[in-house]
């Protein structure tokens, strides 16, 4: 149509046109509504579940794209059991792109842990997907593409008045740049990437030659501060670019629009558009399906957006936090993964590995526990190769971890328990409870030290006058919040008054717990920095600890603290429970018999522990133990 002609049929009405985007995006492999670690449903996760909005969000509207935002091969015992186990054979589809193709996907892009695998196992899986993907800031290393950087989907889409019209619609994707520092062992030398505000700079005129709209495909989460140059979150700055008429986001497991996001300039949390640009992130492990529904205009010679409209629609609800489901798994999908499913919870059983002796947290409280060693392990085994090469790499690695399940709350049965022998990947969980992700922190010594005064807030202060036996642990602070830290040694003074409230205000400003902490055999120096390997949760400033509020992080990696262990467990074959001796309790120099409660089985695990006796049984699965500490 000539530009004359354009405006002829606009002044003569030229139909409108809705257009709904669907986006789903770091699926990491949920297909089903299944919980492997746990062996149980999951009303929270799944693809099956998110092709029943898909159907209904269809049924809604006459034209429609499904696309996907990539974090898809990845993250979940299916997609390790795919990879690692069955290794996609001559002839097998990856059972992902198996459900994708039944839910006739438009187009996608590929997400950070696309490559997490290697490039040849990406590359097999990506050969059996039944549609484009476009990736516009990572080639291979001589400069030729790994996938193309965007692709043109020419639609003809049901106008309002019932005629169909040609539409072009730019289909452009991106990722983190990081691929090549977070998989660098397996991107060296083969992968590279670009800036996505550059590389979106460098491609999008001749996509806009090519389209009458633009869609980008953005696996990168949305972060305001001004733009770094190389930006891990560049939604935002994306959105600023000439020429894109809707962003579709994810990477960071947020929902937008809505309250996961604060209103500022540019950012529109309740409409949903980055500087003006309507946008979407439809949370994580198929939590929600992402929708942008535009309204195309004919203006001059091309197809724009005249209106838009985001959202997200969930598949669970929580209700007073237990989540109720909101959509049935599509029998389809659930059938087309059912053979990677079954083999997957069989997968679970199976040993990663061993430990020579029994991993349990009954004591994890009271004494230097190995259930929390083996996290803090592989912790620093994890987080050291990422360190290489930066400014940090030279200065002390330490790492923090707490018992995720050793009693105060939770019954009898709410501790690791691991018996001497193979592990298993569903011990993993057992061993890491929360699907945090890997951090670590810059801080200094004196910031360590406070640390562990919060996290010694967990014991009452015994007064060593008394003659009768004192409780040691106060039943109200959570188990999650006592970090141990290795990589120092230190003892627990809990004849001190705690220097810390439950909400972490200094309220004993002259109370010292930690006494003797020391680095290398020395005494720390408040002044010397220290990198402390930790989850997103506590880096973050969760648990109100001292000197964490999210500022110090200097390692945001891509991968949770359970997959850190069971890869250590796994590389290391066999591991040695025995604890090296980084805490023990003090009653600074005065014998004291203090009383504390644990499971009823921890009667059975005292072997070694001359120091701690059974007083008396409960009855309700919990007995009482009496300590002598020094
Ligand atoms: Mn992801
Ligand atoms: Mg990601």
């Amino acid at each position: 149509m000539t530009l004359t002609g354009a405006i002829a049929a606009r002044g003569t009405g030229l139909p409108t046109i809705r257009l709904r985007l669907l986006e789903t995006s770091d699926l990491h492999g949920c297909i089903y509504d299944y919980d492997y670690f746990h062996d149980k449903p999951d009303a929270t996760v799944g693809l099956a579940k998110i092709a029943t909005l898909v159907d209904a969000a269809r049924r809604e509207a006459a034209n429609t794209l499904l696309l996907d935002n990539g974090d898809l091969i990845q993250g979940n015992p299916l997609a390790d059991y795919v990879a690692l186990r069955e290794g996609l054979p001559p002839g097998a589809i990856h059972p992902m792109f198996r459900a994708m193709n039944l839910m006739g996907y438009d187009a996608a892009t590929l997400g950070n842990h696309e490559f997490n695998y290697g490039l040849e196992f990406l590359e097999r899986a990506l050969a059996d997907a039944a549609f484009p993907y476009v990736s516009a800031n990572v080639t291979r290393a001589d400069g030729s593409p790994l996938v193309p950087p965007w692709t043109v989907l020419e639609r003809d889409l049901l106008a309002d008045d019932g005629t169909r019209q040609r539409v072009r619609i730019g289909i452009i994707g991106f990722l983190p740049p990081q691929i090549v520092v977070w998989d660098k062992s397996r991107l060296a030398g083969r992968v590279t990437t670009a800036d996505i505000v550059e590389a979106a700079t460098r491609q999008l005129p001749a996509l806009r030659a090519r389209s009458d709209i633009i869609v980008a495909l953005c696996h990168s989460g949305i972060a305001t501060a001004p733009r770094q140059g190389g930006d891990e979150n560049a939604a935002f700055y994306l959105a600023s670019l000439p020429g894109i008429d809707a962003i579709l986001t994810g990477h960071s497991h947020r929902i937008f629009p809505g309250s996961d996001y604060a209103r500022r300039a540019g950012l529109d949390p309740v409409r949903g558009t980055l500087n003006g640009v309507p946008a979407v992130m439809p949370g994580f492990w198929g939590s929600h399906l992402g929708i942008v529904d535009l309204t195309l205009e004919r203006r001059a010679e091309r197809w724009t957006v005249a209106a838009s409209r985001s959202t997200t629609q969930p598949i669970y609800r929580r209700d007073g936090g237990k989540p109720v489901a909101l959509a049935e798994a599509k029998p389809a999908i659930i059938d087309s993964a059912a053979a990677e499913h079954r083999a997957t919870v069989a997968y679970m059983g199976q040993p990663i590995g061993r430990t020579t002796a029994p991993l349990t947290s009954y004591l994890a409280l009271v004494i230097d526990d190995p259930s929390v060693e083996v996290v803090n392990l592989a912790q620093l085994w994890y987080a050291k190769p990422l360190l290489a090469g930066t400014p940090h790499e030279g200065l002390p690695l330490l790492s923090a971890a707490a018992p995720f399940r050793a009693g105060t709350f939770g019954g009898p049965d709410a501790y690791t328990v691991i018996a001497a022998g193979p592990i298993a990947l569903k011990n993993v969980a057992d061993l890491y409870l929360y699907p945090n992700t890997v951090q670590a922190v810059r801080v200094s010594g004196a910031v360590v030290q406070e640390w562990l005064e919060r996290a010694a807030g967990i014991f009452l202060e015994i007064d060593p006058a008394e003659r009768h036996v004192q409780d040691l642990v106060n039943p109200r602070v959570p188990a999650y919040n006592f970090d141990v830290i290795k990589g120092v040694t230190y003892r627990i003074d809990v004849t001190q008054p705690g220097r810390y409230d439950s909400a972490g205000r200094v309220v004993e400003p002259d109370a010292r717990r930690i006494k003797d902490l020391r680095w290398n055999g020395k005494p720390i120096d408040p002044a010397q920095e220290f990198i402390v390997v930790t989850n997103n949760f506590r880096a973050a400033g969760g648990g109100r600890f001292p000197g964490l509020d999210g500022s110090s992080v200097i390692l945001d990696a891509p991968d949770t603290n359970r997959d850190a262990v069971s890869r250590y467990i796994e590389a290391q074959g066999s591991i040695d429970p025995s604890v090296a001796g980084t805490w023990r309790l003090t009653g600074n120099g005065k014998a004291l018999t203090v009383g504390f409660e644990t499971a009823l089985a921890a009667a059975a695990d005292l072997a070694g522990h001359p120091e701690i006796r059974m007083a008396g049984d409960l009855g309700n699965g919990f007995a009482r133990f009496e300590m002598t500490i020094a």
